[in-house]
C-alpha cells in the first residue's frame, strides 16, 4: 500500500490533534486535583498552543514556538529527527546490533521517583563504571540508550525500562558489553531486578522500532490521565536519551535556511507543510509591514507578537532540502 502525501499529511494533524486532546485532559486533571501547580498548568497551555504561530523575523527567518513538552507530537517527532541525524544514522552502518531491554519490579506511584532516580544512578554509582572489561569495551561499541515507560493500569503500576541498541564491529565484543551491564544491573538492584526480565536479542527489526519517546501517547486515556501526569512529575529535567562513543554528527542538513512563504495568500486553516511537521494557520505576524494575520483578518500596525525567547525555534533549521516541497494546501 502506499501511502500518499495527503495521507501523511493527515496523519500529522492527527498527531496534533491527539496531543493538544492529551494537554486538555491532564490540564483537567491537573486543575482539580494538583491547582497549586502552576508551572505544569503553563506548560500545558505551551503544549495546547505548540507551532501555532509562524513568525517571519526581519532577517527572513521564519520561526515558530515549540513547547517541548515530553507529550507534544509535534516536538517529539523534531527531537526524533534531531536523534536520527545525529546518533541513529552513524550506528546504522556498524555490521553487529543488539537490542537490550534492563527493567526492574514495575513500582507504584509513592516510590516511582525514587526508583527512576535510581536506575538513572546506576550509571554513576554502581560496579559498571569500575568494571575494566566495560572500560575497555566502551571505546569500542557505540550504544544508544532510552528510557521509557508502558503503564499498567489494573495494577497502576508503572514498567520503567531502559532500550539499548548495541552496535560495533564485533560480535563477542557487541555481546560482551550487553552481558557485563546485565550482570551489574542484577548486582545493583537484587530482588528488584528478576532475571527473566533483563534481555539481550540480536537487533531484527528497523533500528528505529527501538525507540520511543518516554511512551506511546497512545496509552494514554482517561484511566492513565493520573499515571502519566505522576510519569511527568517524577521524570521532569531528565535527558531521556543517552549515547556512548558516539560523536555526534554536525550535520549541515540541520543549518538555517531560508524559506519564503507568502503568507498573504494564505487563510486561516490552510495548512504548511514540509517533510516533518505541518502547521495549521491561526496567526501571522509580518515584522517588516507589521500586518498581523489573525482569525482570518488582516490586522495593520499590530503589535508584535510576544514570544517566550527560550521556546523560539527556527522552522527553517527543520526544513532542509524539503524547502523546495513547502507547499500549501487547502484542509
Ligand atoms: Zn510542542
Amino acid at each position: 500500500m502506499e501511502i500518499s502525501e495527503s495521507d501523511r499529511i493527515q496523519k500529522r494533524i492527527n498527531g496534533k490533534r491527539n496531543s493538544t486532546d492529551i494537554a486538555t485532559k491532564l490540564l483537567v486533571f491537573v486543575d482539580n486535583n494538583f491547582p497549586e501547580d502552576k508551572k505544569f498548568i503553563k506548560r500545558l497551555h505551551r503544549q495546547i498552543n505548540c507551532n501555532n504561530k509562524l513568525i517571519e523575523l526581519k532577517n527572513g527567518r521564519i520561526i515558530s514556538m515549540f513547547c517541548d513538552c515530553k507529550t507534544c507530537h509535534i516536538c517529539n517527532n523534531l527531537r526524533l529527527v534531531k536523534f536520527l541525524k545525529k546518533y541513529l544514522d552513524q550506528v546504522k552502518r556498524e555490521p553487529v546490533k543488539y537490542n537490550m531491554v534492563l527493567t526492574i519490579k514495575n513500582p507504584g506511584t509513592e516510590d516511582l521517583k525514587k526508583m527512576i532516580d535510581k536506575m538513572f544512578a546506576f550509571f554513576r554509582n554502581s560496579g559498571l563504571k569500575k568494571d575494566n572489561t566495560f572500560k575497555k569495551l566502551k571505546k569500542e561499541v557505540k550504544v544508544i540508550r532510552s528510557f521509557e515507560t508502558t503503564f499498567n493500569k489494573q495494577m497502576k503500576t508503572y514498567n520503567i525500562h531502559f532500550h539499548f541498541l548495541i552496535a560495533g564491529k564485533n560480535r563477542n565484543d557487541v555481546k560482551l558489553l550487553g552481558k557485563i551491564i546485565i550482570k551489574h544491573w542484577r548486582k545493583y538492584f537484587r530482588k528488584d531486578a528478576d532475571s527473566k526480565a533483563q534481555y539481550l536479542r540480536q537487533q531484527k527489526k528497523s533500528e528505529l522500532e527501538n525507540f520511543k519517546y518516554l511512551l506511546k501517547l497512545k496509552e494514554v486515556n482517561d484511566g492513565t490521565i493520573h499515571m502519566l501526569y505522576h510519569l511527568l512529575k517524577a521524570i521532569h529535567g531528565r535527558k531521556l536519551f543517552s549515547t556512548m562513543n558516539i560523536k555526534p554528527l554536525k550535520s549541515d542538513e540541520l543549518r538555517d535556511e531560508y524559506v519564503k512563504v507568502d503568507y498573504r495568500k494564505l487563510k486561516k486553516g490552510d495548512i504548511v507543510s514540509c517533510y516533518y511537521y505541518s502547521v495549521e494557520i491561526r496567526s501571522y505576524y509580518n515584522s517588516n509591514t507589521k500586518e498581523l494575520l489573525e482569525n482570518n483578518k488582516l490586522v495593520k500596525n499590530a503589535k508584535r507578537i510576544k514570544i517566550e525567547k527560550r521556546n523560539q525555534r527556527i522552522v527553517s533549521d527543520y526544513l532542509r532540502q524539503e524547502s523546495k516541497k513547502l507547499s500549501t494546501r487547502k484542509k
